[in-house]
């Protein structure tokens, strides 16, 4: 299946809405007309024909916010489908948040040029001006680096939950002015439609999400620190384990540290075996608690498994595998999977203290001859570039990169200088938001 990337996915959303207005507006016959209005910055209309730019342009703002805030609470359902569509959860989730940014621009646009009808009061427009600001701090809540920073992740995702009640206002508002929209055969049924799909993907996720998605029960049965903030966690199911595949990841709640937390990490054992096993780079608050506080014998509530990062979504065979830090991790799940193909894996790390896998790359490299690996210690190397790996050719190869933003973006634009396609790099996001 072709995977919806973001360079597809805004333009086919801008597309099919010129497409529906288009057609809408050259059969429009009726008599929708502004009688007296005002616009926040282009002055009054009055005894003007619908034809006006004000009206046109301003709703079609307002249908795009629709449609990009409904894909977005599709998206948040976490839909094995929807995920498919687009690549992976880590994939759906930047888009998800490249998405609320634009809507938000695009819900200004709205607002700043669409007229407002003066002749009657209608509760439907101050509910529109309380949408709007609810939705913009809401999306400058959910987005600005500042607040990513001083809000902790559980706070901020209740925060970023509200996200659907403001949409409900906004769609209420939409209803209840007079509009265009409404008056437009194709587009009404779009749009509603729509919003119709964005409220009940928010009511699936925010009140029957946990219904449809039971948790699988585990329970820990080593914990081993690995030294330089590396620590490991093997589980065992208490009943049926997950079924997933090597690269794969889930979420994983510790009910003795928090029943309501729960975090992604990547699944660093093969599905061959029955017990699960996370290797946890200490980062925040909750990574250096479940460092300090998980024991044997503790309680693991699992649900997943998500992504695309794995041998079922990559097709060549001669691939190269980069690796940052604690991006280790899909790879060690991966060697196990390595029987029909050539790789190459580079492991970044900052000193060779935190190589804390290299026997266990060691012990798959002597059991595989097409497997092979090489420690790269930017202490003693300093930064890892393309061109020091004097790889043979550029072509008909994978390039798998999973690790800091930093690292990702140099080896991407080397791999582009080398005329790399992107269809041959695959690359796994470390977060959400
Ligand atoms: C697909 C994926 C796979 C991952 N695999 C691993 C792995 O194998 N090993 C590993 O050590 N780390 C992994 N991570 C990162 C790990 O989830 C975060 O480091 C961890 O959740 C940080 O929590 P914290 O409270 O300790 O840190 P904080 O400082 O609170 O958070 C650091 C960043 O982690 C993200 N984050 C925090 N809480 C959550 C949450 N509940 N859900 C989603 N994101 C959150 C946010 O982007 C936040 O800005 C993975 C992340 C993703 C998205």
């Amino acid at each position: 299946m072709r995977i919806l990337k973001q360079e597809i996915y805004f333009p086919i959303i801008i597309g099919v809405h010129f497409v529906f207005w288009a057609i809408d507006l050259y059969f429009y016959a009726g008599s929708f007309k502004e009688v007296s209005s005002d616009t926040l910055l282009f002055g009054e209309l009055s005894n003007e024909s619908w034809m006006n730019v004000h009206r046109i342009l301003g709703e079609v703002f307002s249908s795009w916010v629709v449609t990009v805030f409904a894909f977005n609470f599709l998206m948040a359902t976490r839909a094995k489908w929807v995920e498919r569509i687009f690549g992976g959860l880590d994939k759906m989730y930047l888009i998800h948040r490249r998405s609320g940014v634009i809507a938000v621009f695009l819900l200004v646009a709205h607002f700043v040029v669409v007229p407002r009808d003066l002749t009657a009061f209608n509760p439907g427009k101050p509910l529109g001006f309380y949408a709007f600001v609810l939705i913009l701090l809401g999306v400058v809540i959910s987005a600005a680096p500042v607040f990513k920073k001083k809000i902790p992740y559980h706070r901020w995702i209740n925060i970023h939950r509200l996200m659907g009640v403001f949409y409900v206002l906004g769609v209420v508002h939409g209803m209840m002015v007079n509009s265009l929209i409404k008056e437009l055969s194709i587009t009404r049924i779009y749009v509603f439609g729509m919003a119709f799909i964005g409220i009940t993907a928010w009511v699936y996720r925010a009140f029957l999400f946990k219904l449809f998605n039971k948790k699988l029960a585990y329970k820990v049965v080593t914990v081993s620190d690995k030294g330089a903030g590396f620590t490991e966690i093997v589980m065992k199911p208490l009943a049926g384990g997950l079924n997933f595949l090597a690269g794969q990841f889930a979420f994983f709640t510790f009910p003795n540290i928090s029943k309501k937390e729960q975090h992604p990490f990547t699944i660093s054992s093969h599905p061959y075996f029955k017990e699960l096993r996370i290797t946890v780079k200490k980062l925040g608050d909750y990574t250096s608690d479940l460092a300090d506080q998980v024991s044997v014998g503790d309680p693991v509530w699992v649900e997943g498994p998500y992504g695309h990062f794995s041998s079922s979504y990559i097709k060549e065979k001669d691939q190269v595998w980069i690796a940052g830090g604690i991006g280790i991790t899909p790879f060690l799940s991966l060697i196990n999977d390595v029987y029909t193909n050539k790789i190459r894996l580079i492991w970044c790390v900052s000193n060779k203290e935190e190589a804390v896998y290299q026997e266990e790359l060691q012990k798959a490299k002597e059991n595989d001859p097409d497997f092979d690996f090489q420690i790269w210690s930017s202490t003693d190397k300093g930064r890892l570039s393309l061109e020091s790996l004097q790889l043979d050719n550029y072509h008909n190869k994978g390039f798998l990169l999973c690790g800091p933003e930093g690292l990702k973006k140099s080896i991407y634009k080397d791999l582009k200088n080398q005329g790399v396609t992107s269809d041959n790099i695959y690359d796994e996001e470390f977060a959400f938001r």
